[in-house]
């Protein structure tokens, strides 16, 4: 099962999906809300904050 890395929310289907750009350990996955309203997200690994 698929949540959205910042709000937690289960997605089913993703379209925004993608590698962490600072470490590419983690795969990042937005649902369409906070992708509307361009909420950050927060890499579980590095730490790394991204819009
Ligand atoms: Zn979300
Ligand atoms: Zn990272």
């Amino acid at each position: 099962m698929k949540t959205c890395t910042t709000c937690n929310k289960i997605v089913t289907d993703s379209k925004t999906e993608f590698k962490c750009p600072e470490c590419g350990k983690t795969t990042i996955i937005r649902c369409d809300h906070c992708k509307m309203t361009t909420k950050t997200y927060t890499c579980k690994e590095c730490g790394f904050v991204g819009p």
